[in-house]
């Protein structure tokens, strides 16, 4: 009997194993062919100062477009794409892309005060990845100041000292680097202050139904304080109600981002969100 289940959940356990085993190669064959048709494609989500009710930036999201499923969302492809190096490409064309939307904006006379691209600790691997930024923002002849890098504290803790250096060198460019999903990370409050980035983002697990619940309420005023001790600007992420604005608002908590707002565009379909919501060349 033992025996007779012990076979079956062997190959219960083998068929899973190949079944995402093909879901990877299936992942990485449409990541290539995405890249090489240039269908890899930035949507761009408006990050709003809660005060005025105005954009303030744009944050670049990855999307890929898969020819028998349409576009698929980051949480399916990144992983593969840091597996195989392929992020390196990735990464750069959504940097490209984010660039010369913001651009286009700015020409458009609507003067955000920047865009924000997640980078991935992979990224941060390469050496050449300060000077190919640079070159990019000289492509399209933008000033560092309006690039901001997002940065997950969790990646960052495989391999810290080198990744530290690269984010500084980044910072000495003048490129801004934020501090992605706080909160949900391991690293110590020490660790926060010598973390060379000048913004945090708020994970949207501690925004999710903040104005009713009493935890959440204890967590996001302890990053508040953290943050603000640390003299770091803070956006809250993921904002769905009017009420969770609302409860952000009473808390001065300076930038918003989420559904209630409007979700991630394709840059044409962004150009009307700026024209509805407004802009505001930052505070
Ligand atoms: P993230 O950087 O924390 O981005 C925020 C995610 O929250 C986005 O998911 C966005 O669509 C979603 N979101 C925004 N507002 C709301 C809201 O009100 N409610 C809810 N439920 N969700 C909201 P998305 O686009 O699926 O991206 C997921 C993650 O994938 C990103 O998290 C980021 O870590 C990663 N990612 C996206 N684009 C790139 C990229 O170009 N490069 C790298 N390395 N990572 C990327
Ligand atoms: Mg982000
Ligand atoms: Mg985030
Ligand atoms: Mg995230």
């Amino acid at each position: 009997e033992a025996k007779k289940a012990g076979g079956s959940q062997y190959r219960f356990f083998s068929r899973g194993l190949s079944e995402a085993t093909a879901e990877r190669f299936f992942v990485e064959k449409g990541i290539r062919r995405a890249l090489d048709n240039g269908t890899v494609q930035a949507y761009f989500q408006p990050i709003l100062d809660l005060a005025r009710g105005r954009i303030v930036g744009a944050e670049a999201l990855a999307r890929c477009w898969f020819s028998d499923e349409g576009w698929i969302p980051p949480g399916r492809f990144i992983p593969v794409a840091e597996e195989t190096g392929l992020i390196h490409e990735l990464g750069e064309q959504i940097l490209d892309q984010a660039c010369a939307a913001f651009r286009t904006w700015w020409d458009n006379g609507f003067l955000l005060e920047r865009v924000a691209v997640n980078l991935s600790p992979i990224q941060l691997d390469s050496e050449s990845l300060p000077d190919r930024i640079q070159a990019i923002l000289d492509h399209h002849d933008l000033a560092p100041c309006h690039l901001e890098l997002e940065v997950t504290e969790e990646a960052l803790l495989r391999d810290e000292s080198a990744h530290l250096h690269q984010l500084r060198r980044l910072q000495g460019m003048g490129v801004a680097i934020a501090l992605d999903d706080f909160g949900t990370g391991f690293s110590s409050p020490a660790y926060l202050k010598r973390f060379p980035a000048s913004r945090m983002k708020i994970d949207r697990t501690f925004i999710n139904g903040i104005d009713a619940d009493p935890d959440n309420q204890t967590i996001l005023q302890s990053l508040l304080v953290l943050a603000d001790g640390f003299g770091f600007r803070v956006t809250a992420e993921g904002v769905e109600t009017q009420a969770e604005a609302d409860y952000l608002a009473d808390l001065f908590c300076q930038e918003v981002q989420g559904f209630l707002f409007a979700r991630p565009q394709a840059p044409q379909d962004f150009q009307r969100t700026l024209q509805r919501i407004g802009t505001s060349p930052g505070s």
